[in-house]
């Protein structure tokens, strides 16, 4: 395992479609669990495949200590209600939006074994979802934002 470098903003790979995973094999597993080495090393919420350098629909997120979730091909099929959180982003250090994402989502994706599943997400959960799917499209979550944060507020937030 190993912790792999982060990908930063105005890098391009950041803005290309990621393409599916079509063999669960020792590569997708030793992808995945060389990012969960680096999302915790950075103490983040949800890494995506692209922010590794890797043009593969691959995320992980872990909201709860120890409850990783590992998405491959994931796609949100259901959602509904709506939030407005402030959002950050590992690629995009030191600077924060307000986003609407939906207050729940459903997703389908693959785990590592290539079995498909479903998880539903709400709150947090359902935010760093569409945060990272985001991420396999090309798409940064200050694409999304309505506000950026200036730099007093996110030196308040700092205070607190
Ligand atoms: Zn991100």
């Amino acid at each position: 395992m190993a912790v792999l470098n982060i990908v930063k903003d105005g890098d391009e790979i950041l803005r290309k479609k990621c393409r599916p995973v079509v063999q669960f094999n020792e590569r997708t597993k030793r992808l995945l669990d060389d990012m969960k080495d680096t999302l915790h090393k950075a103490n983040g919420v949800g890494l995506a495949a692209p922010q590794v350098g890797v043009l593969r629909r691959v995320c992980i997120i872990e909201c709860e200590p120890g409850e990783l979730i590992e998405l491959i091909n994931p796609e949100i099929i259901e959602q509904s209600g709506e939030q407005e959180e402030v959002e950050g982003c590992l690629s995009v250090p030191g600077r924060w939006g307000i986003t609407h994402r939906p207050m729940k989502v459903k997703v389908r994706a693959f785990d590592r074994d290539g079995n498909s599943f479903e998880v539903e997400g709400e709150g947090l959960l359902a935010r760093a979802i569409c945060h990272e799917t985001d991420h396999l499209d090309g798409v940064i979550f200050y694409d999304k934002a309505v506000r950026m944060l200036s730099k007093d507020e996110i030196e308040e937030s700092d205070d607190e």
